[in-house]
């Protein structure tokens, strides 16, 4: 799941979003994920949301500064997060570990930040570039062409160049992309006080 960067409230090297041009740029953002969007049309998974718990995958996006404050700027709108209930872990993941004999607990799964105790993401609409490229052997296209062999790469990697670039204008000191885990810390320690 690569992905451009991120700034959380107290560290963001760019300017402040709620300014005009921060605001343009971040609707600059929206339409080229409307465009990676398009480009992946039919595209899908089974939503098992094992790509939003970055222990089970093993991996997580890495947002650039920009994608980091639009998805700030969406938590902004819905009020917060909400309290975290526990999630049932996926029973096939769970049969896999107990069989390693892996007796760890559910905070191994990493759960993001963003997921919703239904399954879904809380900011679906803005979520990062990552979570949208369908980079999983799962994930099948609109004929049944898998990941591997039929993601339409190029539009992909030009999207991810032009979030980059653009993302390099609206927060020019900032040092590049970081784990979205890491990126959301602050809005689970907000959530933690609430
Ligand atoms: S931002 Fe949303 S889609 Fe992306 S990992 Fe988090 S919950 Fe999943």
């Amino acid at each position: 799941m690569p992905g451009p960067t991120r700034s959380s409230s107290s560290q963001r090297a760019g300017p402040r979003d709620g300014a005009p041009e921060a605001a343009a740029q971040l609707a600059e953002l929206r339409a080229l994920y409307a465009t990676v969007d398009r480009a992946l049309e039919g595209w899908g998974c089974e939503a098992s949301t094992d790509c939003c718990r970055f222990g089970v995958t093993g991996r997580e996006p890495y947002p650039t500064a920009i994608e980091i404050a639009e998805l700030e700027r969406a938590v902004r709108a819905r009020g917060g997060l909400p309290k975290r209930r526990s999630l049932p872990v996926v029973a096939s993941r769970r049969g896999q570990r107990e069989r390693r004999g892996d007796a760890r607990g559910d905070d191994a799964e990493r759960r993001c930040a963003l997921l919703g105790d239904d399954g879904r993401c809380l900011v679906y609409a803005s979520r990062p570039f990552g979570c949208r490229t369908f980079f999983c052997e799962r994930a099948r296209g609109p004929v049944g062409e898998l990941a591997d062999s039929g993601l339409p790469r190029a539009a992909i990697a030009d999207v991810a160049r032009e979030i980059a670039a653009l993302s390099a204008r609206f927060a020019p000191a900032d040092p590049g992309p970081r784990p979205l885990s890491r990126a959301s810390g602050a809005w689970q320690a907000q959530r933690s006080r609430g």
